[in-house]
């Protein structure tokens, strides 16, 4: 009766995430600052799909459009940006590994999507907060059937250097690197928000710190929130464990070799590594390639478990309206395209798509035939 349609749904939505893939990448686009004139690079955006107007050095056509999961238009709020993201963190729970990315260049918002503004309020608060407060109102709503252990750890990589920014001491160490996530980078267990954000606050300050002389290191650098979920079933003591990280990458800008020298080389180097071998990864996962190349960056080593198999991925590509970022604008989004395979044999597409349809109708039947039910 009951459990059985209740099943037969779950089957079906799991189905359709199925046919929809484990990699998704949303865009979204930065409202103009400020003070910032208003002549944007943006043409159309409608719900997958965003135009950019291109000056004449990339062709006569004066536009060129790019697709993805989904766009996130300059008046989208973080509300909204969150609410696609909710049923991966549903997930987590279930026991599936989930790695949320922020990509973009410098100034385009990747902070403010993941964290939120300097200064937060409810509204404002970015995917963490907001993840981590879906993952305690979960488990409370499950108390009577699971009993859920949270902990997290925050972590930096910088020059393929990974810290630990929870180190108890209030120290920077460094971490050595092997097998799931960080082992040695302190895990914290966290039973409410309000924890936290007091546990972000201090791996904000331990950032600042390292910063030294070098302006805003927080963009030349990756941070990772990793999440912990255990879960013991009460009935069975059957244990689920899930893990979610959260990477706010470092900016993807290309640095001009003839103009830095020295450390600033180094960084750029560093980072157009890294994130180029996460590309190469997340497209060979896209691709369902034999040999997937985690080993070539410390941070496709350090998420390997979760990148990949069953795990399921989100890629968050910003981008700044100003004509000054056109060019930055359309490496980004050919990055995230590239990642996204949406060229991929478009027949194939719209044969998922009628499935997709499809399934969607049956669910759509079953769900009305449980109504009556009740
Ligand atoms: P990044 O982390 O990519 O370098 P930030 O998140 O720091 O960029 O954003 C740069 C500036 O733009 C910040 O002042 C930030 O508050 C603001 N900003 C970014 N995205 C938005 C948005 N969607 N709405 C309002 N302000 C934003
Ligand atoms: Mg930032």
């Amino acid at each position: 009766g009951y459990h059985k349609i209740l099943e037969e749904n779950r089957k079906l939505y799991n189905q359709v995430q199925d046919l929809k893939g484990n990699i998704r990448v949303y865009c979204r686009v930065r409202p103009f600052l400020p003070g910032q004139s208003n002549l944007s690079t943006v043409g159309h955006i409608d719900d997958g799909s965003i135009t950019i107007l291109t000056p004449p050095k990339y062709g006569k056509e004066g536009h060129k459009s790019f697709t993805f999961n989904k766009v996130f238009g300059p008046f989208a709020t973080q509300e909204e940006v969150f609410s696609d993201t909710q049923p991966l963190i549903r997930s987590v729970l279930d026991g599936y590994n989930v790695c949320i990315f922020a990509y973009g260049q410098t100034g385009a918002g990747k902070t403010y999507t993941m964290s939120g503004p300097k200064v937060l309020t409810e509204q404002s608060f970015g995917v963490n907060y907001r993840a981590l407060n879906d993952l305690f109102h979960i488990s409370k709503e499950r108390k009577d059937t699971f009993c859920y252990e949270i902990s997290v750890q925050m972590i930096e990589i910088y020059n393929e250097q990974v810290r630990d920014l929870l180190a108890s001491d209030g120290d920077i160490r460094n971490s050595s690197q092997t097998g799931f996530a960080v082992p040695d980078a302190n895990s914290v267990p966290v039973t409410s928000t309000t924890e936290v954000i007091e546990l972000m606050d201090i791996g904000q300050k331990n950032r600042a710190v390292s910063a030294t002389s070098m302006n805003d290191r927080s963009s030349r650098s990756h941070s990772c929130l990793t999440i912990h979920v255990q879960g013991r079933e009460l009935a069975s003591g059957v244990v689920v464990r899930g893990c979610m990280h959260l990477v706010d990458l470092a900016g993807s800008e290309r640095v001009n070799k003839s103009e830095v020298k020295g450390d600033r080389l180094k960084e750029a180097q560093h980072i157009n590594k890294s994130l180029a071998a996460l590309g190469d990864v997340i497209s060979a996962l896209a691709q369902k390639s034999s040999h997937i190349p985690y080993r070539n960056s410390k941070l496709t080593q350090l998420l390997q478990d979760s990148l990949g198999g069953q795990a399921k991925t989100l890629m968050f590509v910003h981008i700044s309206p100003e004509v000054d970022a056109v060019s930055e604008t359309l490496s980004t989004l050919k990055f995230a395209e590239r990642v996204a395979m949406v060229e991929l044999g478009a027949a194939q597409v719209n044969k998922d798509n009628g499935e997709v349809k499809e399934l969607r109708l049956q669910v759509a039947s079953l769900k009305a035939a449980l109504a009556k039910k009740e």
